[in-house]
């Protein structure tokens, strides 16, 4: 059988690795951390950090098949790779998706709507970032975030100075976007091969409790005419961008029925883990499938579904109440040495005749319960 080599060792390398192995595949893993959860599901792990060059062409030599499981693959690795190992990925979308700057003039060039933007490289840059794109307003890092870090929400002028001082530490470049009063956010996992098959999975709509997601609802309680439109913006991504693998695309959908993409993830997504259990080809089956130029399986959803974050909070609670958990409810938990709050360290897909039933049972675990913040 071929091996498929990923560079990264975390919960979606690990789902990928689990989905390969069903279908014959040995998986090495790129991870500066010993036992790291794709490490356990993989044959072998090469312990390194992620710009390690010596130690990516250890992994390009043992592998046929080269993928990632995160954007922020070192250019240099990324460069040694493509020229020493098969990547049907290609390293033009991570330079795109790396950067925030570069994602969004990518998306509005090739037509789809992106909140307006500006670049920031100093404070008088964000006054008249401010100026031109009025308040609120979200200030984030071009490179690196992920669950909201690196990110500040502008409400007033008395504030810039602060802002820009805390985010420029990070040394990169900075994005200031208009803020968009979204009604709901919603996001959409397409695939491509490298033959050219493009497939696309149902429209999720997204709860996030403090940036990190938090509920994934498929079918999204919005109308046909919009799921329809979010996933032809997927397909147009994909298409216009050249894609090969997955992409993840995150939206805004506003009052008036407008669609934004907020950004882009060349890889399996958090709110694509509904697809494990509700649809007929889950999203990592589909990366393997793409990754390794096979036929692209069906995207159909056999059933409606919500997914619920397990962050470390929640893990003893989901634990204590194991003998509650509906039985239409899949349980995944990535196998992560420490459990911290807010860290993600596991999922429940909850099946259900109808998403409102779903989110029903999950309420009734009281461990989700709003958090009123108790102050001491
Ligand atoms: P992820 O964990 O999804 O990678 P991230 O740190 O890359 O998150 P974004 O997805 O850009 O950050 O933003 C996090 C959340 O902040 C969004 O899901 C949305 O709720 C809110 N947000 C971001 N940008 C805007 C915007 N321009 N207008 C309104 N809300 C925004
Ligand atoms: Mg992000
Ligand atoms: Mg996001």
């Amino acid at each position: 059988g071929s091996t498929i080599g990923i560079l990264g060792g975390g919960q979606l390398g690990r789902m990928i690795a689990l989905a390969g192995r069903a279908m014959g595949y040995r998986f090495v893993t790129m991870d500066p951390t010993e036992d790291a959860p794709c490490a356990q599901a993989a044959d072998r792990q090469i312990v390194a950090s992620y710009d390690d060059v010596n130690a990516a062409m250890q992994l390009a030599a043992v592998s046929d098949v080269i993928s990632y499981e995160f954007e922020n693959v070192d250019a240099q690795v990324a460069e040694v790779l493509e020229s020493q190992a098969y990547v049907p990925q290609g390293s033009r979308l991570l330079r795109i998706t790396q950067n925030r700057i570069r994602e969004k003039t990518a998306i509005r060039e090739i037509g789809i709507p992106v909140a307006p933007f500006c670049v920031v490289n100093s404070l008088e840059d964000l006054q008249e970032a401010v100026r031109e794109l009025g308040l609120p307003a979200v200030m984030k890092t071009a490179t690196g975030g992920y669950d909201g870090k690196g990110q500040w929400v502008l409400r007033s002028e008395a504030e810039l100075a602060e802002a820009y001082e805390t985010l420029a530490k990070a040394g990169t470049e900075l994005i200031v976007e208009q803020f968009i009063p979204f009604q709901m956010e919603l996001s959409v996992i397409a695939a491509r091969n490298p033959a050219g098959e493009l497939a696309v999975f149902p429209t999720a709509e997204n709860i996030h409790e403090e940036n990190i997601l938090h509920l994934s609802i498929v079918p999204a309680r919005v109308s046909d005419e919009v799921k329809k439109r979010a996933e032809e913006i997927a397909r147009t991504i994909v298409e216009k961008l050249d894609v090969v693998g997955l992409i993840a695309v995150e939206l805004f959908l506003t009052e008036d029925n407008q669609l934004y993409v907020n950004e882009l993830a060349p890889r399996p997504h958090n709110s694509g883990h509904y697809t494990m259990d509700a649809c007929v080809t889950s999203q990592f089956e589909q990366h393997v499938r793409a990754v390794c130029n096979l036929p692209l399986g069906s995207t159909e959803l056999l059933s409606p579904v919500v997914m619920v974050n397990i962050l470390g909070e929640h893990l003893q609670p989901v634990i204590d109440c194991i003998d509650k958990l509906p039985r239409s409810a899949k349980l995944h938990l990535y196998g992560k040495a420490e459990s911290k709050v807010k860290r993600k360290m596991g999922h429940i897909n909850v099946l259900a005749p109808t998403v409102e039933e779903a989110l029903a049972r999950i309420e009734e675990l009281e461990i989700w319960t709003n958090k009123t913040e108790v102050s001491s």
